[in-house]
Formats: structure tokens, sequence, C-alpha cells
């Protein structure tokens, strides 16, 4: 038995029912082709807060308790298992969050979230609300160390999921209109950067005018404040009677049917998320009568993964932090997620702690 296992950690542990305490656990060992991290940034996701809840539903994976989730993770390496090449202790990284078998016609592609032993991590594994959190080495990019570790933690769920929404199954091409409704969540500032990064015209909307002030700062053209108009209505305007060619719609049952109707002709639908709810009323003569599609974008695999840290990593996306706090704070930090008052994601950074900050970004 080594030193590390008698070692215990802060968690903050889930019990299925929608109970969560911060609670002392052992510190877990790497297995073969595994390394552990000490987490010094994991961002929050909804994801987390559905797991935290024991949702289930069509389209969730099946969870065991009790768990700790995080998927957003960047941290040091502290320990390897057996068989690690080409990983230091020492080693700044973040992580890829997607699990697979590695050997089927899709992970032989990359397209790690297509397997069909697909997992993420912190959704059926323990994740990096945690002080500690064990991962496959071949999950983990190295990054310089003058990269701030709090965006670190902010980048992969976003970015990867916004390049997959964008680029690899949205297809944007230069001069093409892109609207991101509900701006404010990670996902949509990083699509919204995406999208302008690879030439598009991009709109927003939001609740709430400061967040169309920052998207802007980010690249957007303009938006519309969704409760001062119904914003099909404003998109037609906009767009002078054309519509968007992409609509990205992370929110759900919510807006969909407005988004559809935001869509100019062959316009396409980019969905990523369902928040708000999963079952939308939507006119199925609105859809195909237009010639419109509907394109799934859940996380991106590995190639995703790779190309859009590697802009991160580049200064040319910009992961939005909004806010940071310890793990003392970490029930705190889900009550701000859940109200949905933030631009861009809140990062949780147990262990040596920067205390707590706001509105911080890289
Ligand atoms: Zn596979």
């Amino acid at each position: 038995m080594t030193a590390s296992a008698e070692r215990r950690m802060r968690a903050y542990v889930y019990d299925g029912k929608g109970g969560a305490v911060l609670a002392d656990v052992p510190v877990p060992e790497p297995g073969p082709g595994e390394v552990r991290l000490a987490v010094r940034g994991c961002a929050l996701n909804h994801l987390d807060l559905f797991v935290r809840q024991g949702m289930t539903g069509p389209g969730l994976r099946e969870h065991r308790y009790p768990h700790v989730s995080g998927g957003d993770v960047a941290g040091e390496v502290e320990a390897l298992g057996e068989g690690i090449t080409g990983v230091e202790v020492g080693d700044r990284v973040i992580v890829y969050p997607g699990l697979s078998c590695g050997t089927c016609e899709y992970c032989h592609r990359g397209e790690i979230s297509m397997c069909r032993s697909y997992r993420i991590l912190g959704e059926q594994v323990w994740g990096g609300l945690a002080e500690c959190c064990v991962v496959p080495a071949g999950n983990l990019l190295r990054v310089p160390a003058t990269f701030d570790l709090r965006a670190g933690a902010a980048a992969p769920v976003a970015f990867t999921t916004g390049w997959r929404l964008i680029v690899s199954s949205g297809h944007v091409r230069v001069g093409e209109t892109v609207l991101v409704v509900g701006v404010g969540g990670g996902v949509a500032s990083a699509a919204m950067q995406i999208a302008a990064l690879a030439g598009a015209e991009v709109y927003v909307t939001s609740g709430e005018d400061w967040k169309i002030e920052r998207a802007r700062e980010l690249g957007a053209v303009g938006g519309v404040n969704h409760r001062q108009r119904p914003f099909d209505e404003w998109a037609m305007e906009v767009t002078r009677g054309r519509g968007f060619d992409v609509v990205v719609d992370s929110t759900g049952q919510a807006t969909w049917r407005s988004s559809i109707r935001s869509l100019s002709m062959g316009g396409r639908l980019c969905v990523c998320g369902a928040t708000s709810g999963d079952r939308p009323d939507i006119s199925i003569r609105e859809l195909y009568q237009s010639h419109r599609q509907i394109v799934g974008a859940p996380l991106g695999g590995r190639p995703d993964f790779d190309v859009a840290m590697g802009l991160v990593l580049s200064g040319r996306l910009r992961p939005v932090v909004h806010a940071a706090y310890p793990l003392e704070r970490v029930a705190e930090a889900f009550d701000e997620l859940d109200a949905g008052k933030q631009f861009g994601k809140i990062v949780i950074e147990p262990g040596p702690t920067q205390g707590a900050a706001r509105g911080s970004e890289r």
C-alpha cells in the first residue's frame, strides 16, 4: 500500500437523491494507463446539476451513487499508474472529458462520443469536483507553464462542443449568418467565438442586455433581448426576410420553435442541449417545407478538442470565466449556475486556493 492510498481528500459527494455534501474520501489511485491529477480548476456544466439531482430519462446515461461529478478539468499530474510514458509528475494539463473503448470503428476515427461504451468524466466515473481526480493518460493535453489553469478548466466542454456545433457538424462557412440563442452559457460563448473566427456574421439572443454587450465584445455583430420581442420576428427583420443560415440552440423546449422559424431556406438548427426541457412543440411543416435541417452535436471527438484547444492555447479563442470559487463554496456556485445569471463558466478551484474571484476573463 502506498502512502497516498491512506491519504484523504475533500470531494463534493452526491447521494443520488439531490443531496450533496463536502466529504473526506480516500484519494483515488491511478490504474494502468491512468494518472492522478491535483485538480486546479473544474468548471461547472448543466450536466453536473443533472447528475447531482439524479436525473434519468431518454438520452441520459445511468449513474451510480455516491458520486463525484465534474468533467471540465485542469490540473497538475501528481501520480502515474503503470505503463505511462510521455507524461511526467508535475506536468500541467487539461483533460478531454470523453471516455471510450478505444477499439471500435468510431474510436479509431477519434469519434469518442460516438463509441457504444462512451462515458463522460464526472458522469459515470468520478470527476474533478474534488482535490484529486484519476483520468486516462490518453485524455491529457499538456499546456505551457504560462497558461492559466482557471481558463484551462473553462475550455474543454465548451470549446469541444462549440467546435462540433459550428465546424464539424454545422459546417459554417465564410459569409454565413449564425444566431446563437441564449448567449451566456459556456457553449454559447464558445460557439459564438468559433463562428466569428470561421468568418460568419454572428448574432445572439439573451434576456439581458448586458450579456448582448459582452457578446459584442467577443465578436458578435448584434443581438436581441428576447424578453422585449419575439426573437424569430427580429431574426427575419435583421436578415431582411431571409433568416439565418445556422441557429445554435442549447436551450431546447422553450426556444426550438422560434429557432426553427428564424432559419433561412435550407438553414441548419444546431443542437447541443435541452436545458429548458426536451419536448418542444414544433411545426414539422415549418421544418421540411423550407428544406431546414436539425443537426445534433453533443461533445465533439478528440480531433475537435485538439483543434479547438490549439486555438485556445494560441489565444485566438478565449475561454470566458464568469467566477471562480474555492471547493468550500461549491454549493453556492451550483446555485449561481442554476439561476442562469452568468456569462461564461463558473470554475471551482480545489486545493491551494487562489481565492474567490469574479469576472476574470482571459
Ligand atoms: Zn469505441
